[in-house]
This record gives C-alpha cells, structure tokens and sequence, in this order.
C-alpha cells in the first residue's frame, strides 16, 4: 500500500474519530458514534497491517507467524471484548471501563519495552525525541495499568474499597515517582542498557499501585477517567515511538477527553481533583453521620404505603421524579416510565431530574432511562429542574440518596458541602423510596429523611413501583 493513500485512509481513521466524539455527546446519537468509532478503529487497524505486508510500516519484519498471532490475539481479545460488554451489568460499568483502560496501559507499556529492546539489540541510533517518548510512554502506561487493575479490584470489592495509608504515604510515592522518572530521563539522554528501563517500569507499576491504594471507593469513576487520560497521552507518545501519526492524534483525543470529564465530574462533585487523589474521602466519610448530625437535624423518619402514595401522584398536576443509584440496582427503569405513562394518562405532569452525578458513572441515569424509552424532553438537568421543585406537589426520590442531600448546601461540617444538589427538599411533598435508612455512596445520613414533608417508602425500588402502578390504575 503506498504512503499517500495508508494516509489518507488515516485521515479517514482520525474524522470518525473526531465524529464518534461528537455524536456521542447526545443520547439519540450515541449508539452512531460508538460504531464510527468502531468502524474507525478497525480501518486503523487493517491499514497498519497491510502497510506493515508491504514493508511500509515500522515493523517491517512481519512475517507470516507473526500475523497468525496476531490473527490469534485479536480473536481472543475481540471475543472477550463482545462476551465482557454484552454480559456486564450497567452497573458494574465503571469497573470495566478501569479494566479495559488499564489493558491499553499495559499495551503501550509492552511496545515501549519492545522498541527500546529492538534498539538495543540492532545497535539503531535514535533521537532523544523518540527515547523520550519510549521513558514517557512506557512510565505512563505502567502507571496508568496498575493504577486501573487496583480500581477494578476496589471496585468489584477483591480489595476493601476504603482508602487504605500509612505514616510517610506521599513521601514513599514521591520517592518511587521521582527515582522512575530519573530512571527514564536517562532512556531519554541515550543510555541503553535493558534494566533501566525495566526497573522504570517496575516502579511505575508500583507507583500505580500505591497511587490508588490511599483513594476511597466511592471516588473511583473519577480516577478511572483520570488513567483514561493517563493512557491516552501515553498512546500519544507510543505514536512517536512508532512514527504513527493516527495513534498520535487518537491518543491525545483520549487525553484531552478523559481529562475533561474529570474535571466536569469534579466540578459536578465541588471538590477539586488534588482533594479526589489525595483528600482520602472515604475516611472523612466515616465519620460522617455524626457531622450531619452536627447540622442541627432533628426529626422522626414517616413511613408510607404504596397505595397513599399513589394518591398523592394521581392528584398531582406535576410530579418530578429523581432517579439515583438504587433505580439501576434494582432495574425498575422499565416500571418507572410505566408508571409515568399512567400518570400522563391522568393529566400529570411528570418530568425527570437528572443530576450529573446520579449514579456511578457520568450520564448513568440518562442511559438507564433511555433504556425504557423515556423521551429526551421529559429529562431535565439540574439547572433547569431545581427552580421547578416548588411547583411540584410530589418530588418522587427513587433510590437517589447523597444527590438530594440538603447538607450540602447548609452543613459546612459534611463532606458534601459545596456539592450541588437538586432541590427536593422544596417541593411541596417528597417521597423517598429505598429499602433502609443506610446511607449512600458518600456514606453519610441525609436530613432530608426528617423533614417533615418527607415520607419514606421503604423497600426495593422496582417492586414498589409496581405497587405504585397497580395502586394508580386502580383509582
Ligand atoms: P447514592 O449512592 O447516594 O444512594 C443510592 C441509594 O439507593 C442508597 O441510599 C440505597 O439505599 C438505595 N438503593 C440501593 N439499592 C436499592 C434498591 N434495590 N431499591 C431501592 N433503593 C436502593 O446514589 P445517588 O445516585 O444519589 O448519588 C451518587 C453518588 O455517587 C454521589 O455521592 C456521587 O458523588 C457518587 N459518584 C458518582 C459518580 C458518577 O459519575 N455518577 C462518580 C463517582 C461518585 P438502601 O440501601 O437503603 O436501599
């Protein structure tokens, strides 16, 4: 194949790229993104191999072995890339995307290894440009590896998903990071013996490790996306290495986007991403109930039954449903847009707060409500949702906990306070449907549990929405 056109079919590479990330800025066009950007991918990936057939390519060595392994490889990894995504939960979703970013870590940090083997062994004379990138890439992608394989296993619950440390933390971690990236530095300033890198490596990967390690579980999503970022810069730099220009440009689309939604999710958060690595949330948060307590919340928790409750929907004009982690648990999107539709039918207005961090991962509730065919209109941010809580006469809370917390706004003892919050508590009834009073994901009591327009219906989400729909057909 020659170089024009393995170009310009890279540049075709690169748009669907650019084009996936566009369309997967919108609900209705997101599945469309994912398969330009599959198809994308696969274009990239055929036009490498042939131009590596024809001798064009770096890896100009391939001979017909070679390309039966990789023939190998790519089934099996293929094949548990459509078994891992068609079985995992929605979920188990963050621990996934950890597990396949920290194998692209892993990658980059193997070819960086295999480069600076191959310069070794054929005696070539590089560039610091190109040693550089071999130190920067394969520092990277072992950080960005290790560091996903202990968010996975935090939280798929192998390891305990509480922040775990110990006296002179940070100081150990900066000396391990620091005598890496010397290590590196030195790749990139010529030196060529096979240990330096590999005891580079070998620190990274320990460095990941106790990266992630002192963060808590529930700040997780935000450090698998911060890896992502991680990875993507590290893939960038691979390309480089490799003289690739479309593993340069998808690798910094990968970089720029991972550390955009970082910092989105940390804004959507109020907390900082310094205070997500190294503020060790979960431990706050244990003794968080008692500075909720500290808040001044007083009160008695009022129970309901699902038949008062579907009195109160029936008769509303408006109802908003706030949707959290406990409708995705218990999967009862499918009965919530049912009992909607029941209420449409009787004139009630029903719309949908959605706030950016519902769930376990960015856009969780929209894909969840999207799933049951909800309409895009009836889904209202959080900007535009909370000035219409007072007009509302029932705010429906299904198995949402730590977004509706008033402690954020009115408790500087929290460890939410300065999150944004949807206003439930302003709406003129709330309903609380979960199955206890144990707290959510931030692990800490919400008072909105003992205002007193607040009623509790206790009980797994789905199997009380199907009470709610049977009650309101009934009436
Ligand atoms: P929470 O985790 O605060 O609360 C979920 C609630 O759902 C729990 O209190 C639980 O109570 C209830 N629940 C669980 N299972 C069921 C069930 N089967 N039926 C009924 N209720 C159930 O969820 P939110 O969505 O309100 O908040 C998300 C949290 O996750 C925030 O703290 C956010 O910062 C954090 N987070 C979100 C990220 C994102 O990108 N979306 C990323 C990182 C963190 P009970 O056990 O009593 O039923």
């Amino acid at each position: 194949m020659s170089e024009n056109i393995s170009n310009l079919l890279y540049l075709v590479s690169i748009v669907s790229f650019i084009l996936a990330l566009k369309f997967l800025s919108s609900p209705t066009r997101a599945r469309r993104g994912n398969q330009i950007g599959a198809a994308g991918m696969l274009l990239a990936i055929g036009v490498t191999l042939a131009k590596s057939e024809t001798g064009g390519g770096l890896s100009k060595s391939l001979d017909t072995g070679t390309y039966w392994l990789i023939a190998i490889a790519a089934i099996i990894g293929s094949a548990i890339g459509v078994i891992g995504a068609r079985k995992v939960k929605m979920t188990a979703m963050p621990q996934m995307v950890a597990l396949f970013n920290g194998v692209g870590g892993g990658a980059v940090a193997l070819v960086a290894l295999s480069e600076y083997h191959n310069i070794i062994r054929d005696h070539v004379s590089t560039t610091w440009d190109i040693s550089l990138a071999i130190g920067i890439s394969g520092l990277i992608g072992s950080v960005s590896f290790a560091g996903s394989i202990i968010a996975f296993a935090k939280l798929q619950e192998l390891i305990h998903g509480r922040p775990i440390t110990y006296p002179g933390q940070k100081i150990v971690n900066l000396v391990i990071l620091g005598v890496g990236l010397g290590l590196a530095c030195t790749v990139a300033a010529g030196v060529t013996h096979h240990w330096v890198l590999v005891v580079a490596l070998l620190l990274a990967l320990a460095f990941g490790v106790l990266f992630v390690l002192p963060i808590g579980g529930a700040d997780m999503p935000v450090v698998i996306s911060l890896l992502n970022a991680f990875t993507g810069i590290a893939a960038a730099a691979s390309g480089f290495e490799l003289g690739s220009n479309v593993l340069i440009v998808s690798g910094m689309l990968v970089g720029a986007s991972g550390t955009l939604l970082t910092l989105m999710m940390g804004k959507a958060m109020n907390r900082s991403i310094g205070n997500v690595l190294f503020g060790a949330f979960g431990q706050v948060a244990a003794g968080a109930g008692d500075a909720a307590a500290a808040g001044g919340a007083t009160g008695t928790v009022k129970s309901t039954s699902a038949d008062d409750v579907a009195i109160m929907l029936a008769y509303a004009r408006k109802v908003i449903i706030v949707p959290g982690y406990g409708l995705a648990v218990a999967q009862a999107q499918h009965n919530v847009r049912e009992l909607a539709d029941e209420l449409e039918k009787r004139n009630v207005e029903v719309v949908y707060a959605i706030h950016p961090v519902a769930g376990r991962m960015p856009g969780h509730m929209n894909v969840l409500l999207a799933e049951a065919n909800v309409p895009y209109t009836a889904l209202k941010e959080m900007e535009e949702v909370n000035p219409e809580f007072p007009l509302a006469e029932v705010a429906l809370v299904i198995g949402a906990n730590d977004v509706t917390n008033p402690a954020a706004r009115s408790n500087p003892a929290s460890p939410i306070y300065g999150m944004p919050i949807l206003d439930v508590d302003k709406a003129q009834a709330i309903v609380v449907m979960k199955r206890s009073m144990r707290p959510g994901f931030a692990g800490i009591d919400n008072e909105l549990y003992l205002d007193p327009k607040c009623m509790m219906l206790f009980g797994d989400a789905k199997e009380s929405v199907v009470k709610l729909v049977t009650a309101v057909k009934a009436l």
